[in-house]
């Protein structure tokens, strides 16, 4: 039997350990997947550094992910009913939802489902089949995982950020969008704000204005289509309000995104939007403590429209699968560092010091 090595989280804060694992055989349905790139999340930041509740010890982390199927068992098919045989590359869906709870079967929300499990974010390398994160050379896909053929010309790690980020921010998209020629705003230039601008206008938006502190991130922005860059260590919250009222004709934004997860954020954030305006809240991965809130004068008088979102379903890692495919060249310039998987912890301290803006953990394509 093969063995495959991952680098494990054992302690917080503490280097992965890379450990082997033997290779499972597929059950039925199961597909063993070789993994040919790995996303490092934001979020991975936080799991590492203990902050996110859900993370069990031990575990593999890395819920984006792209490989090649070196075994299955049973008939599988990806997600354009294309027969999945050994050799695919695929790319998928970080969630397993239920079906059968309240939020699954009678709300139709399935990204709120209580029994959600998440490769690499909710599930344990402590009990067999261990292989459950895409930090690995190997990871053992569920018979309920759906799959997404990756094109033979496309690198893959350029596909790996359309899994969580990109389908966080189409999950938003996808509740409440801009109409053509709306003003958006997004807080936070990192990748989750960049799939916000590449949404908002593939989807027509007028202005785009974006708010953040790394110049390289905002530059890239411009490149995603972004029109009004304000660096928040260049100018106050004043002259923003200003530029940005200026900028909408003394109204404010039609719509805004937040991509920060910090509560001043959201404070400043909802007196930038125009009354009946809508604000969507994707940034917080974790809990963050709370925002101060003028409920009357910023959002009662003015009917505001506040969003959360959470997570995503598969249709939202579709659409961002279908926004990366439509222009990977533009999405390959926000890969900024490729890690080995030995080098995992490195990755992570790229992400968390912010020298990258999006890091991921290359093995062969
Ligand atoms: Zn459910
Ligand atoms: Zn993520």
């Amino acid at each position: 039997m093969g063995k495959s090595r991952a680098m494990v989280l054992e302690e917080f804060n503490k280097p992965l350990k890379m450990r082997e694992f033997l290779l499972p055989d597929p059950g039925e349905k199961e597909v063993l997947v070789k993994v040919t790139a790995a996303g490092v999340c934001g979020s991975d930041v936080h799991m590492w550094k203990g902050e996110d509740p859900r993370t069990p010890l031990p575990i593999i982390l890395g819920h984006e992910g792209v490989g090649r199927v070196t075994a299955l068992t049973g008939e599988r098919h990806d997600i354009m009913g294309n027969r999945i045989k050994e050799g695919d590359a695929v790319l998928w869906h970080r969630g397993l939802t239920c079906g059968e709870c309240y939020y699954c079967a009678i709300v139709k929300e399935p990204s709120l489902c209580q029994n959600r499990l998440v490769y690499g974010i909710n599930r344990s390398s402590e009990s067999a089949p261990h292989l459950r994160g895409a930090y690995a050379e190997h990871i053992l896909l569920d018979a309920g995982t759906t799959l997404f053929p990756v094109p033979g010309e496309i690198e893959h790690s350029v596909l790996v950020a359309a899994t969580c980020s990109g389908s966080t921010a189409a999950h938003a998209f996808d509740m409440v969008s801009p109409s053509i020629g709306d003003s958006v705003l997004v807080q936070g230039p990192g990748p989750l704000g960049l799939f916000a601008v590449a949404f908002a206008r593939a989807l027509g938006a007028g202005k785009i204005i974006v708010i953040g502190g790394t110049a390289s991130r905002l530059e890239m922005c411009r490149r995603f289509g972004a029109d009004i860059l304000l660096d928040r260590h260049a100018n106050s919250s004043e002259e923003r309000r200003q530029i940005i009222m200026e900028a909408t004709s003394g109204r404010g934004v039609d719509y805004a995104f937040e991509a920060v997860g910090l509560p001043e954020v959201v404070e400043e954030g909802v007196t930038l939007v125009r009354p009946g305006g809508v604000y969507m809240m994707a940034g917080f991965g974790e809990p963050r403590g709370r925002a101060a809130l003028d409920c009357f004068n910023h959002i009662v008088k003015r009917n505001l429209h506040i969003q959360g979102v959470w997570v995503s379903d598969i249709r939202h890692t579709y659409m961002a699968y279908s926004l990366v495919l439509q222009n990977p060249i533009l999405f390959r310039e926000m890969i900024s560092h490729r890690f080995k998987l030995e080098n995992a912890t490195a990755a992570l301290k790229a992400m968390e010091e912010k020298e990258a803006l999006k890091a991921v953990i290359k093995m062969e394509d």
